[in-house]
C-alpha cells in the first residue's frame, strides 16, 4: 500500500469512527512507513517506530501526555502486544483479528518473554476488561 493510499484509508477510518457516534475520538494516527528490506529506499530503515518496537507508542505518549501504565494496547499480532508491553501498557490480544494467527517476522527480539495481559475473541469482550 502506498503512503497516499494509507492516508486515504485513515481518513475513511476516522470518518467511520465519528459516524458511530459512540463518543470515540481520534487525535492522531501514527504509522511506521519503514521496513529494513523496503524496495523504495526512502522507506528502507531500521527504526524505533516499527512494531514490535514501542517507538510509536512512546512518541504518542510524549505528544499527548498519555499515561501508558493506565493505557491499553489492543492488537491482533504479537508485535502489537510486544510493543504495548515494552511501552508499559496493559495489553489485549484480539484473537479474531485478521493477523492473529500469523507469526512475528522481525529482527527484533525483546529481552524478556512477553505475553498479553488479556486475550479476547471478540470486541464485545472488551467491556469486561475496560470499564
Ligand atoms: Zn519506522
Amino acid at each position: 500500500m502506498s503512503e497516499d493510499d494509507l492516508k486515504i484509508y485513515f481518513e475513511k477510518f476516522r470518518d467511520l469512527i465519528l459516524k458511530t457516534n459512540a463518543g470515540a475520538a481520534i487525535d492522531k494516527i501514527y504509522y511506521c512507513p519503514h521496513h529494513p528490506d523496503a524496495n523504495d529506499e526512502r522507506y528502507r530503515a531500521l527504526c524505533e517506530c516499527r512494531k514490535p518496537r514501542p517507538g510509536m507508542l512512546l512518541t504518542a505518549a510524549r505528544e499527548y501526555e498519555i499515561d501508558l501504565k493506565a493505557s491499553y494496547m489492543i492488537g491482533d499480532r504479537m508485535s502489537d502486544i510486544t510493543a504495548g508491553s515494552l511501552a508499559g501498557c496493559r495489553t489485549i490480544h484480539f484473537l479474531s483479528g485478521m493477523h492473529a494467527q500469523k507469526a512475528i517476522i522481525s529482527d527484533f527480539k525483546p529481552d524478556k518473554e512477553i505475553r498479553p495481559d488479556y486475550t479476547i475473541n471478540g470486541l464485545c469482550e472488551l467491556r469486561s476488561i475496560i470499564e
